[in-house]
């Protein structure tokens, strides 16, 4: 569209790059070029950042913070209710949710703070969890003082929550 725009004399920096291989897009001559996002593509460039397949400009994409595009296929998928996310996710690492679905398993209310807790049971929020941290350790506290004076070998120590703690990263 704008390719006029060039002034005599300039070096041709104004070229854009491949938003897949860096070189410079081939100018007005060279072919088809995808624009998706604030990047122009060579075709065969233009590939999911997951599976990296070719994928085409009018499928159903998403687009990473980095500007690569996710084919359908690879989009991400609730780690609650393990339907595709197509709108908004809750990215918490390794794990993304539908913003619905990303609830505290206890008072099942939505997370909106960006600090959570995991648990191997699901996410909580922190005063869910500090209330059961604390529930947990006054009951390991009044198991280990009835172990010692009952018998004082029998080790049966619950395994310790296994609860880390989260941090949101970003919202797509
Ligand atoms: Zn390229
Ligand atoms: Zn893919
Ligand atoms: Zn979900
Ligand atoms: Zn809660």
């Amino acid at each position: 569209m704008n390719n006029d725009t060039r002034f005599a004399g300039t070096p041709s920096t104004s070229h854009p790059v491949c938003g897949g291989c860096d070189n410079v897009m081939e100018s007005e001559t060279g072919g088809t070029v995808i624009s998706f996002g604030s990047a122009l593509w060579h075709i065969e460039c233009f590939r999911c950042a997951e599976c990296g397949n070719r994928i085409t400009a009018d499928a159903d994409l998403r687009i990473l913070a980095n500007g690569s595009p996710v084919c359908a296929n690879c989009t991400y998928h609730c780690g609650a209710c393990n339907q595709k996310i197509s709108d908004d996710a809750i990215m918490t690492g390794d794990e993304s949710y539908h913003p619905a679905c990303f609830t505290c398993r206890a008072c099942a209310r939505r997370i909106e703070e960006l600090v959570f807790a995991k648990t191997i049971r699901g996410i909580y929020c922190m005063d869910c969890h500090r209330k059961r941290v604390a529930r947990s350790r006054r009951h390991a506290e009044a198991k280990g003082k009835r172990d010692k004076s009952a018998e004082g070998d029998r080790k049966t120590k619950e395994k310790p929550q296994d609860a880390g703690l989260g941090t949101m990263q970003s919202k797509l």
